[in-house]
């Protein structure tokens, strides 16, 4: 069984981000996408809020699991027996970033491979934190997020 865990902050969850887990849901028996609770500091949204509006944005695809997870990304994929770790690029300025952390990873663990997946244009300049900045400033980001992500967003008090 080939397991990929798709890790991040996905604060919030963008339609960027779910083109990259359909399309690794195809290739992988299973994806466990996971938020990563480091990135507590400073969020948007609370880990428990991400995780629930990833539940909502996902529960279509039938082998996809939502988890959070502490610590080295790299560990918890050795906890999940995964294979890979999968990760989007948008840009080549995404690129000198991911190269780092997946060497990082790889020589943590060799038997644990980094998957990287190019984005669709419609979605390459979508980011967590472009989103932020549209909503803060009451743009629409309805073309940006996931459905739930959006109701959400629409009832919270800024
Ligand atoms: P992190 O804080 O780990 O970068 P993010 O939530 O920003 O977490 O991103 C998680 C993963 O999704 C990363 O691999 C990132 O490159 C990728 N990603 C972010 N936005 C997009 C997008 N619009 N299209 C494709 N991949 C994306």
């Amino acid at each position: 069984m080939k397991i990929a865990v798709y890790p991040g902050s996905f604060d919030p969850i963008t339609k960027g981000h779910i083109d990259i887990l359909k399309n690794g849901a195809e290739i992988f028996d299973k994806v466990i996408i996971a938020v990563a609770r480091n990135s507590e500091k400073n969020a948007f949204l609370t880990v428990d809020e991400r995780v629930s509006l990833i539940k909502a944005s996902v529960k279509d695809i039938e082998n996809v699991e939502v988890d959070s997870f502490e610590g080295l990304t790299i560990e918890y994929a050795k906890k999940r027996n995964a294979n890979v770790i999968l990760r989007g690029l948008r840009a080549v300025s995404d690129f000198e970033y991911e190269m780092q952390l997946s060497q990082a990873n790889s020589a943590l663990s060799s038997e644990i491979k980094t998957i990287f997946m190019i984005t669709k244009p419609k979605y390459n300049f979508i980011s967590s934190s472009t989103i932020k900045e549209i909503y803060l400033n009451n743009g629409d980001i309805s073309k940006f997020v996931p459905e739930p992500v959006y109701n959400f967003l629409k009832n919270k008090k800024k």
